[in-house]
């Protein structure tokens, strides 16, 4: 990256869908530098109104569901298809070099190497909502840049969900059938998320594992809430590998946008997930100041120490933090 950035040049690339400058934009928007930022947020500005195009899309399922496969067959269809296909992933436990969940070359060859889609990694590791900011950002140059269906995958542990939840129309969850218990593994909470499930790996002599699990899971979110009175998740199943059902999922992918749309709810969830991020960052920004405001490092010891032994209430010693930064 240059010292000065050019942010019209890389405006102007964006636009014009060059993939050499889209990746550099990218690189910049995931930047940590002080100044890379800023010129991040000058880019990001000229760009926001060109967004908004893509069909934002995320897909999420413990290791080893098939999510790269999966991606792989949709990607291929899709862009056979005529679109344009962005791959991207928020994966925090992982660093570009120790294997992150898109960082691997055999993972999405295929799609890799195909002309009508761009594969981007998982930011490097950093906090979750380092790289949830990096990934939403990416998502605005992604459409800027042309491409129409914009596809973030998550691996299904912990808090990453939540995030890419928050960050797309539809939130497709991916799972198998297992021997015994299928919800096991499933925490609810995911399952809440879901707007559409597909138990993968329905072929062979597993087919009928997935339907029977297909059915049970359809017991299971009978019991939840539903989000939106717009949209019932429904639960199919499908195999990454045959491509059987694969149409299936897509259409009800596109048919819960379009039941979002319908509603007017499309525009509602976009704009409050633009707010909920706002406030995401405030409270990162917060955060960060906090901890690198140098009275509140140098009080830190003590005041966890005292916390720790009981001479001081948690909430006082933050009253207390809180009181000396910028002070
Ligand atoms: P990920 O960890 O969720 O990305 O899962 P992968 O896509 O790497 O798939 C894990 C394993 O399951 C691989 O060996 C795949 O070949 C296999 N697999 C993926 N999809 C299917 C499917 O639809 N049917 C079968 N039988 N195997 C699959």
């Amino acid at each position: 990256m240059p010292r000065e950035v050019d942010v019209a040049g890389l405006v102007k690339g964006v636009l014009a869908g060059s993939r050499a400058v889209l990746a550099r934009a990218i690189t910049l928007v995931e930047s940590h530098r002080t100044d890379h930022r800023e010129a991040a947020q000058q880019m990001l500005m000229e760009l926001l109104p060109h967004a908004g195009g893509g069909r934002r899309v995320g897909i999420s399922g413990v290791p080893g569901v098939g999510k790269s496969t999966f991606i792989e067959a949709l990607g291929t269809r899709l862009t056979a298809a005529g679109h344009r296909v962005a791959v991207l992933a928020v994966d925090p436990s992982s660093t570009r070099t120790m294997g992150s969940i898109l960082g691997d070359k055999t993972r999405m060859a295929r799609l890799a190497s195909d002309d009508g889609a761009f594969v981007r990694p998982s930011p490097s590791a950093g906090t979750l909502g380092g790289v949830a900011r990096a990934t939403r950002e990416t998502i605005v140059l992604m459409e800027a840049a042309g491409y129409d269906v914009v596809l973030v995958e998550t691996v299904g542990v912990g808090q990453s969900e939540v995030a890419v939840a928050a960050m797309v129309d539809t939130f497709l969850l991916l799972t198998i059938a297992r021997t015994g218990d299928s919800l096991q593994g499933i925490k609810k909470g995911i399952l809440e998320l879901a707007d559409v499930v597909a138990v993968n790996k329905a072929d062979g002599p597993h087919e009928a594992d997935a339907r029977a699990a297909a059915r049970e899971l359809r017991g299971a979110l009978r019991m939840l809430t539903p989000s939106t009175a717009a949209w019932t998740t429904p639960v199919l199943t499908c195999s990454a590998q045959t491509g059987a059902g694969m149409d299936e999922v897509w259409t009800a992918v596109l048919d819960h946008r379009a039941a979002l749309e319908a509603a007017g709810e499309l525009e509602r969830r976009r704009a409050d997930q633009q707010v909920e991020w706002m406030w995401r960052v405030v409270r990162d920004r917060l955060l960060d100041r906090l901890q690198s405001d140098p009275g509140v490092r140098a009080a830190l010891p003590e005041v966890e120490r005292a916390v720790r032994d009981g001479e001081l209430t948690p909430t006082l010693a933050a009253q207390q933090l809180l009181d000396r930064l910028g002070g």
